[in-house]
């Protein structure tokens, strides 16, 4: 997700009641998905997924009922994040890349995300 539309979304999640609008929502969606297929529709390890799944509990922006981000507006979030191409609109985990977990255990303890 481009910078723009991250802030793009903070703003909007000010304004709409804790969670983006629904074009918003649309362009996350088509963004998010559009990437994962032009790039072979790679998955992220299970442990990789465990640590995002943990990251995202953690996180002030989840509503933990419904595995939902309340910044990308993202109800599916099982499925975002078994996406190897998918990252975390506010920088708590990044895309995977193929063959390390690296960085997603360096997010996962604390440090900034490689992008
Ligand atoms: S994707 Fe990021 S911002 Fe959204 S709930 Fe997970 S950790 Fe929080």
């Amino acid at each position: 997700m481009s910078a723009d539309l991250i802030r793009l979304n903070s703003t909007l999640v000010a304004n709409h009641q804790g969670e983006p609008m629904i074009f918003v929502k649309a362009v996350n969606f088509l963004t998010t998905v559009g990437t994962q297929v032009l790039a072979g529709n790679p998955m992220a390890p299970p442990e990789v997924q465990d640590l995002r799944r943990a990251a995202c509990f953690a996180c002030p922006l989840h509503d933990h009922a419904a595995d939902k981000c309340r910044l990308c507006g993202c109800t599916g979030m099982i499925w975002k994040r078994s996406m190897a191409t998918a990252s975390c609109p506010d920088g708590r985990w990044p895309a995977h890349e193929p063959g390390s977990i690296g960085s997603m255990i360096e997010t996962a303890q604390g440090g900034s995300p490689s992008k």
